[in-house]
């Protein structure tokens, strides 16, 4: 893939603990992931333009995709002392989109060679548009690999990175997609 080492290196410099090369060919787009949005655990489901029911389509990401023939995938991997431990989640989530951001950035965010898919509902603004006014950066915001229609562990699994870390740690994971590799 394109200049791996080069990327491997922007992603640790960028703070991910873990990355690794993404097969976009083994990409699928999964209603049942979309369902899961709207499952009444997720308070972002129709509240950002990032999220189901507002962004795109499975059918519009798997043409989408097409057009991207490299990526990466990006994870942050943090410590907690439980599944409950919420502060604990809610820190190592925090940092993943501080790493997930910078990367992006130091990519060009907004360049139509790189796709980014986060974790998470874009939080770009203090308060999402969604649905009064159109989005205000939309070059600039970013879906969730899952409100895409992605099954994060299996495109770990498919890809050869961990998902799963024990119980005292927890994983956030984000892709970049790539047009020239
Ligand atoms: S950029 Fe702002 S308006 Fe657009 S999806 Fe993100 S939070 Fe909402």
């Amino acid at each position: 893939m394109r200049d791996y080492e080069k990327l491997s290196k922007l992603a640790r410099d960028s703070g991910f603990t873990h990355c690794a090369p993404l097969d976009v060919s083994k990409l699928e787009f999964l209603q049942e992931v979309r369902d899961m949005c709207n499952a009444g655990q997720c308070d972002r489901y129709g509240r950002s333009w990032s999220c189901p029911p507002a962004c795109a389509s499975l059918e519009e990401m798997r043409e989408h995709v097409r057009g991207y023939s490299c990526g990466l995938l990006v994870q942050t991997v943090g410590d907690i002392e439980d599944n409950y431990d919420w502060d604990g989640i809610m820190a190592a989530g925090a940092r993943h989109k501080a790493n997930f951001g910078r990367m992006w950035d130091a990519l060009e965010r907004g360049c139509s060679t790189v796709f980014a898919m986060g974790a998470g509902a874009c939080k770009l603004c203090e308060s999402c548009t969604y649905p009064d006014a159109p989005c205000r950066f939309p070059d600039r915001m970013s879906a969730s690999m899952e409100a895409c229609g992605l099954l994060v562990s299996k495109v770990c699994t498919d890809n050869n990175l961990k998902y799963n870390y024990g119980p005292s740690k927890i994983a956030f994971t984000s892709c970049f997609l790539f047009k020239e590799c």
